[in-house]
């Protein structure tokens, strides 16, 4: 029994990046899962059975959740079809066959259902009968969601041999697995899980493909081959549109490309108000091949450049001499303009196959970004050399992530006097003076912000960080997507404290998280004071159409009554509204 249902469903989930996308849908998660030969030690076996009684009981939480939902959008007769579904995980037999193995060959959970999943699909396969067949198909696509459960992060997708113009729908699809997207002809993605400032979503962005995360069961309601619509700036999809949907959004894409087009135009014209204030629009950078795209939407410079993706999809880590001819190349495009490289912001959620970091319960307040790099300095100082090296053909800069306080600013900064004492020794050619700035991405670094700005040559807030951490929401996680809130009024005023401090001192501060590619977000960023925003490059037309139509009295001013207010919505609600006096279609049109 299929689960295919013929009626237009919409789904509503998380807009990641925007755009319009229409075709057929690829289910990554309906690929078999690799799994590996695990043994375990003869205590470990009730965990293991316990682990699969677990993923049991999840997966069929899930489908229960899914059938009470189309039962509710569709009617019972369609919702039957999960019924199937649900029996298979009320196989006595098969379950009790992967207790028995996991005791008897004391193996892994996932082993030893894969073994015996494998076993009844293909008793199954055997039997001539239209019937069974499609029971083969239940247990396979129920296994396929157990084993899910069962392996979460370390399943491995095989994107390589992904072809055509598809639009993949997965359970989650990790950065790096995004990245190996770049060559391919992917019309969108679409995952069950993830926020808006995941990196999945960022990478999505700079891929230029929309993509809707944290659908939360997008991969139980898609069938493979399933005609769909992805509106990437609203976050729904539209399984089985009918013709008139299908017009409609025909129409709306062409209306983009219009618009597009038309913003693309202001790209050699500066991002002035109409009182004369200028504002540095920079561009993000994640994948190598971009620099076309970072000029095409006339950015002044690299912001911010995500050295970790350089490092991803390899077995190796990249060697200095590897990174100095990348970074060298980039300064050398960019010149005059500036280009600041982040040194590595491992862990989170951006992992290596080069370097195995344990296992942690939270992987965003553990080993990441600046503090693995203290506890590999020969990592750390390999990245260092590259930089500096790099530093002499062009206009580079330098910042360290997630620095919290003055003393890991020592401690990094001390192992870059370090790298450029042997360099000078050994007569290697870099700029002495190339700034070093810190990013203002964890709460007391801003509450130390005025100690920080005394040995920071500039500020960049990552307000992606700042808000999951100030806020106490994982900014990858879907279900929080509701407390994720730019404009609540602790980030607001962390942000002003940070500007004020950096100025005090006499030093720029520039805003390189998602808040600065939203053009509401941004005029508020604009008006707390921010000398310069970076963002994803297809962004910035947008910002620039939103800074030449205001003055900069105007935004000044709505920030400061933005700061009297005290919610987040009523925050953004208030912008909306002054911006829209000014300029009355502001919001008609947006890529
Ligand atoms: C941020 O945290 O806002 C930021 C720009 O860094 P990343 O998104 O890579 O963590
Ligand atoms: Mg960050």
């Amino acid at each position: 029994m299929s689960k295919k249902i013929d009626k237009e469903i919409v789904l509503k989930g998380i807009p990641a990046a925007p755009g319009i996308a229409m075709g057929q849908a690829f289910l990554l998660d309906q690929q078999d899962f690799i799994v590996t030969e695990r043994q375990i030690l003869p205590e470990e076996v009730t965990i293991e059975i316990a682990r699969f009684e677990e993923a049991v009981s999840h997966t069929k939480y899930e489908i229960q959740g899914v059938k009470d939902k189309i039962i509710a959008q569709v009617g019972g007769l369609d919702a039957q079809i999960f019924d199937a579904h649900l029996l298979v995980l009320e196989d006595c037999m098969l379950i009790d066959e992967v207790k028995k193995r996991i005791r008897d060959n004391k193996c892994g959970a996932e082993c030893a259902f894969s073994f015996v999943l494998h076993r009844y699909v293909s008793i199954f396969d055997k039997i001539q009968d239209e019937y069974i067949k499609e029971r083969s198909s239940d247990v396979t696509d129920v296994g396929r969601r157990v084993l899910k459960h069962l392996m979460g992060e370390s399943r491995l997708h095989d994107f390589e041999s992904l072809q055509g113009e598809i639009i993949i729908v997965a359970h989650d699809i990790s950065p790096s697995d995004a990245v190996t997207m770049y060559s391919k002809k992917i019309l969108s993605f679409l995952t069950d899980v993830g926020g808006r400032t995941a990196h999945t979503a960022i990478i999505a962005k700079s891929l230029g493909v929309p993509a809707v995360l944290g659908l939360k069961d997008a991969t139980l309601r898609v069938s493979n081959q399933d005609f769909l619509i992805v509106d990437g700036r609203k976050g729904v999809v539209i399984i089985n549109p009918s013709d008139s949907t299908k017009r409609l959004y025909s129409k709306e894409k062409e209306k983009i490309a219009q618009y597009e087009g038309a913003i693309l135009n202001t790209r050699d014209v500066p991002a002035e108000t109409v009182d004369g204030h200028h504002l540095g629009l920079m561009a993000n950078f994640e994948i190598r091949g971009e620099i076309p795209g970072v000029k095409k939407y006339g950015a002044e410079g690299i912001g911010l450049y995500r050295t970790e993706f350089f490092y991803m999809n390899r077995m190796d880590l990249p060697t200095e001499e590897e990174q100095y001819q990348d970074y060298k190349k980039i300064a050398e495009e960019m010149n005059p303009h500036m280009v600041i490289i982040r040194t590595l912001d491992l862990g989170g959620d951006k992992f290596l196959s080069s370097i195995q970091l344990p296992k942690e319960m939270a992987p965003f307040l553990g080993s990441r970004a600046i503090r693995l790099c203290l506890e590999e300095p020969e990592i750390f100082r390999t990245q260092l050399r590259a930089i500096l090296r790099a530093s002499a053909h062009g206009n580079v800069g330098m910042m360290y992530p997630m620095i919290a306080g003055p003393g890991e600013l020592r401690a990094a900064n001390g192992i870059l006097k370090g790298v450029k004492q042997r360099l000078r020794e050994k007569g290697v050619p870099f700029n002495e003076n190339m700034p070093v700035g810190v990013m203002i991405e964890v709460p007391a670094a801003v509450m130390t912000a005025e100690l920080l700005a005394k040995e920071a040559s500039f500020f960049s807030i990552g307000t992606n960080d700042l808000i999951q951490y100030s806020l106490a929401v994982d900014r990858t996680n879907e279900k929080m997507a509701q407390f994720y809130e730019p404009a609540h009024p602790g980030v607001l005023r962390l942000i002003r404290r940070t500007i004020n401090a950096a100025h005090d001192a006499g030093i720029k501060v520039s805003v390189c998280g998602e808040m600065a590619s939203d053009p509401t977000l941004a005029m508020i960023l604009m008006g707390l004071g921010v000398d310069s925003l970076s963002m994803s490059p297809s962004s910035i037309p947008q910002i620039k159409r939103a800074v030449r139509s205001l003055k900069f009295a105007s935004i000044e001013e709505f920030a400061k009554q933005a700061l009297r207010l005290s919610t987040g919505q009523e925050v953004e609600e208030y912008m909306i509204n002054e911006i829209q006096k000014i300029v009355p279609d502001f919001y008609t049109y947006e890529a």
